[in-house]
Parts: C-alpha cells; structure tokens; sequence
C-alpha cells in the first residue's frame, strides 16, 4: 500500500453523451430549480406570486444518461415525471452576473426530475428534506447535449411531453419565472458552481404519475428527444 489507493472501487464518474462528440459530459453536480412555471406552481398547490422558485439537488450519479429503461423505483406508489431542459455548466465561479451567466454554458439537453411525490408531498408537509422524494438513483434521465458551439443557446421553444403516445405537458422555454441567466446567477450567490454540473430548469404543468410499462417522450424544440421506458 502507497497510502493512496482506494478501499473500494466506486466506479466511473457518471456522465452524459454530446451530440456530435465522442467525448461524455462528467457530471459534478445536479441542481434542480422548484416550481418555476407558474401553472405548475399553482398545480402544486402553491402561489407563485407569494413564494419565488427554490432550489434542491440530485447526486451526481442520480443520472440516467441518454434514457432508455429506467427502473421503477421502490417506496413510492406516486411515481411522477417531470419534463425539463437541462443547462450544463462549463465554467467556473460564484457571484455571477446574470449578463456574464451564459458563457458559463457548456450546452442543453432534454431531461426529466423524476419525482416519487408520494414522498416528496409527505415530507414537505412535515417540513422536513425532499431527498426521498427527488433525490433517489435513476432520478435524472438526461438525453445528450447539445454542446453551445454548434447548436447556440436555447431561451425559447417548445418543451413537451408524451406518455404512451398522449401529450401530457406542453409549454415553451419562455414560460420560465428565472430564465437560464438568472439562474445561474442566483445559484452562484450559493454555491461555487464547476464544470460538469446540470441545471435542471423546472418543469411546466401537466405533470402527473407513470407505471411500469409507460413509454415517456419528452422534448425541447431544437434538443431533440429523450426517450424513457419504465420497468
Ligand atoms: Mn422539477
């Protein structure tokens, strides 16, 4: 022993395909912005006048990189998706100003907060953590990403997705209380954000519990598509 080998073999760091790359995107971090379409907000019960959109995380290796089968997770007889576009960050820094904010962009992709709102209502009814409820293995399907420099920035558009073939959630980009920058730029207030986090955006209303079996498709005008099978 040189003192600096490892006990375990953890495993490869989790990352996510580029569109037109053979590169992968290594995932640092994933945030996850709260209700930040206002008809979603209000679905959940909640004013988005009176309470501003939050942010919450999945681990890293939470990610389920280009979709495919996803695994019905246990604990939960409320399993529900939510459609989202995902920002990856290649920069470094806090305090960012929302003008600076997209050179900070990597790409976008198509992703989906999966979410076990069964847990995720009880905790937050209890006022305790939303962990179980969102940050849970397989949590954050992610299509590949479409890198800035061949496919531009994505602020508007349409985001949607399909269950089974029948559309379930449909809006656009624009609907967003924080836009991409000022996202990022509030949450490097918080946290020194790196190379290799996600942002997952929010997601629009309509969404709503799938079972095993259940085909989602889900897209952002100009991302293509990310596909997710339940079993
Ligand atoms: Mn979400």
């Amino acid at each position: 022993m040189n003192g600096n080998e490892l006990l375990f073999n953890i495993g490869p760091v989790p990352s996510v395909p580029i569109v037109g790359r053979k590169d992968r995107f290594p995932v640092h971090r994933i945030y996850c912005v709260g209700r930040n379409y206002a008809a979603h907000a209000r679905e959940m019960g909640k004013d988005p006048e009176k309470e501003p959109p939050f942010f919450f995380l999945k681990p890293a290796d939470a990610v389920l990189p280009g979709g495919g089968n996803m695994h019905y997770p246990p604990g939960t007889e409320n399993l529900h998706h939510e459609i989202e576009m995902v920002v990856a960050i290649q920069g470094e820094g806090r305090n960012i100003p929302a003008a600076k904010a997209l050179d900070y962009v990597y790409g976008y992709a198509v992703g989906l907060d999966m979410t076990r709102r069964d847990l995720q209502f009880k905790a937050r009814d209890m006022g305790r953590p939303w962990d179980f409820g969102k940050a849970f293995d397989e949590s954050a399907p992610v299509a590949a990403i479409h890198p800035v420099a061949s496919h531009g920035h994505h602020s508007m558009g349409k985001i949607s997705l399909k269950v089974n073939g029948e559309m379930r959630q449909a809006a656009d980009l624009q609907e967003m209380i924080w836009n991409v920058q000022d996202t990022i730029a509030y949450l490097s207030d918080y946290y020194l954000l790196k190379p290799g986090d996600l942002i997952f955006t929010g997601t629009p209303a309509g969404v709503g519990a799938v079972k095993k079996g259940d085909q989602m498709i889900g897209s952002v005008e100009g991302l293509g598509e990310l596909s997710v099978t339940l079993v």
